[in-house]
């Protein structure tokens, strides 16, 4: 059983700051920190934390950022044959600012995950075609996305779209094609249009989606949990109480989770539990993917 995730991959350069610097003003910083993200690499390194076979078809730029992403993936033991070099274009970096009340402020610049194009899809078709589900997210050219969902339907190949960060304009004729469609609540607001303020807002929401023609609906809402929605049932996923201290990354490590634990035997209810639980561990340790747990670890937060 493979996963392919194909999407974006960004450096995390972490400045913690006192206060912002007015303009014109210099200050020093007590720490700084360097980190792996992106919502692609994300995904593809919970799945693989989890003992599941990935593959990344991603870019990078020709700079250190870009070899400290490839060795990175190669640690983690992802199938990196597809994450391509680009010259003269710097890697996708994320400055962000953290502040001693941890309010941050980031700035995303998406460099070489822009050269992300569907030729790159149909160049690794043969590898691609032998994978038993994608991942997809919204971090890298729509026409890529596209192109790769119209790829899975032709192969027979299950898909998940994660269709972050929040756009308004994606064809929802493609989120119908996939198996999996899974936003959080701003996503499905600026999705749908409907102030997501009630658990009734996000029936009406996720009801007006599934009468387009989505096959599985799960809504990710943070600390509350998350729900699967089909035409003809709602499943609510209880949330799992803990002490969250960095939320960032927990829908990424909820996605990887849920798609290595969906693809050892296709139970929706039980890899929506274990990415539940997953997500929730995430959220009680600091950073990205360094707040995923591996399998050993993950199975002594669960006993
Ligand atoms: P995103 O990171 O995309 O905003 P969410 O905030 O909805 O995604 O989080 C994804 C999942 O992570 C949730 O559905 C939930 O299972 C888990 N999670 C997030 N925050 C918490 C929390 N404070 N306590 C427990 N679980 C959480």
């Amino acid at each position: 059983m493979k996963i392919a995730v194909i999407g974006s991959n960004m450096v995390d350069l972490i400045t913690y700051i006192d206060q912002m610097p007015k303009e014109g003003e210099t200050i020093e910083a007590p720490e700084f920190e360097i980190g792996c993200g992106g919502k692609g690499a994300n995904q593809a390194v919970a799945a693989a934390k989890l003992g599941a076979n990935v593959m990344m078809l991603t870019k990078v730029g020709d700079d250190l950022f870009g070899q400290n992403t490839i060795n990175n993936f190669k640690n983690i033991g992802i199938d990196t044959q597809y994450v391509k070099v680009i010259n003269n274009v710097s890697s996708g970096v994320a400055p962000i600012f953290v502040d001693k009340n941890s309010q941050n402020r980031i700035l995303i610049i998406k460099g070489a995950n822009n050269y992300l194009l569907p030729q790159d899809i149909i160049d690794a078709k043969d590898s691609l075609s032998q994978c038993n589900l994608i991942i997809l997210q919204l971090e890298v050219p729509l026409e890529t996305v596209y192109a790769a969902i119209d790829f899975a339907v032709t192969h027979g190949i299950e898909v998940i779209l994660n269709p972050a960060p929040a756009i308004k304009n994606l064809d929802i004729s493609y989120a119908c094609k996939c198996d999996f469609f899974i936003p959080n609540e701003t996503e499905l607001e600026i999705l749908t249009n409907i102030s997501i303020n009630s658990e009734e807002a996000i029936y009406k929401a996720g009801k007006l989606l599934l009468d387009k023609g989505l096959k599985n609906l799960i809504i990710t809402l943070g600390h509350q949990g998350s729900i699967w929605m089909t035409k003809d049932k709602i499943h609510h996923i209880d949330p799992i109480k803990v002490n969250a201290i960095d939320t960032s990354g927990a829908g990424d490590a909820f996605i990887g989770c849920f798609a290595s634990e969906y693809i050892k035997n296709h139970d929706i209810i039980k890899a929506l539990n274990k990415a539940s639980a997953y997500s929730a561990a995430s959220v009680t340790r600091k950073g990205t993917q360094r707040s995923y747990l591996d399998s050993i670890q993950f199975n002594e937060f669960l006993s």
